[in-house]
């Protein structure tokens, strides 16, 4: 692995790869994992918000596919203050199975601070997120260790054939091509919570806020080679959905904080600089006036 190059400029070039291509749709058969490829410890990381009815069937198709291909692994399931019997749920699966690690949050703060605290205690030196709704389709898992093993650091899901309402997948179009035209990573969606990072990445970027959407990003920023993996995903069939309309707008904020950490962290003054500059010229030309 390469070290990171925290502390310096981020790098100018980009390094984001071509799209990997599915070998075949039907997936979990077509992939072969070589034994470089299967970490130490993998840990799935899935941050769950009143999701009682989805926890135990993803719990059965995770386990049946890591145990199936001899994956070590742990899942790491963080509670964020759901209001409904999720915890419960939680601690069934911790006391029935030594691979479960349980998080409960006080209150609800949202899927990005859910990440963060599962990254923090996650041992693995891969971690995969996922989502809580069975949406992220488990069969893809092998996938994400295969593409990670050609030598990638991060491998951030595509929703290629999304299952949501255009309610969702209009503005979230509008939302992936600003953010390819802002950040000069391009994938086609970056709003996927399926995703798989080396340990190294997890422990080189600060998921404050919602950044969560930005992963790529922020690695890409780093220096770590991030690729993109078309997967298959599905409609939610319990619970509902926690984001809405309101989801756009602070998406675009974030996107702000965004180009700033990743351009000007470094050298704040490059940007507010000039400003500054201008107004000092404006003062001492007033002044002498
Ligand atoms: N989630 C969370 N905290 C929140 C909102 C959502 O941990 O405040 C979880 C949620 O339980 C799910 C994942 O984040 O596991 C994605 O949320 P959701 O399915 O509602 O988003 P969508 O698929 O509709 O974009
Ligand atoms: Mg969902």
């Amino acid at each position: 692995r390469v070290a990171s190059t925290a502390g310096q400029a981020p790098t100018p070039a980009i390094r984001v790869s071509n799209p990997v291509q599915a070998a075949s749709t039907e997936t979990a058969t077509a992939v072969v994992l070589r034994p470089s490829d299967i970490p130490t410890l993998l840990s799935i990381v899935i941050p769950v918000y009143n999701e009682e009815g989805n926890l135990r069937e993803l719990y059965r198709q995770v386990t049946a596919v890591l145990d199936r291909e001899r994956i070590p692994f742990e899942i790491v399931l963080v509670d964020d203050g759901s209001r409904d019997g999720t915890w419960q749920v939680i601690k069934e699966l911790n006391d029935a199975d030594d691979r479960i690690v349980a998080i409960r949050h006080r209150r609800n703060f949202g899927k990005a601070r859910g990440l963060s605290n599962g990254f923090a205690v996650a041992n693995g030196d891969v971690i995969i997120t996922m989502d809580g709704d069975l949406q992220d389709e488990p069969t893809e898992l092998p996938r994400f260790l295969s593409t990670l093993g050609e030598g990638y650091d991060l491998v951030s899901g595509w929703k290629q054939r999304r299952q949501d309402p255009l309610g969702k997948t209009l503005p979230s179009k509008f939302f992936n091509w600003t953010v390819r035209r802002a950040s000069g990573v391009q994938l086609h969606d970056f709003n996927c919570g399926f995703k798989a990072y080396r340990k190294d990445v997890t422990e080189n970027i600060r998921l404050y806020g919602e950044l969560h959407r930005f992963t790529p990003v922020l690695a890409n920023a780093e220096g770590f080679k991030v690729a993109e993996l078309p997967v298959k995903h599905n409609p939610r069939t319990w619970g509902e959905s926690k984001y809405g309309w309101s989801r756009l707008l602070k998406g675009f904020l974030d996107l702000l904080t965004v180009v700033f950490l990743t351009r000007y962290r470094y050298r704040p003054l490059h940007l507010f600089g000039i400003p500054g500059v201008l107004a000092i010229m404006l003062g001492v030309l007033l002044g002498l006036y």
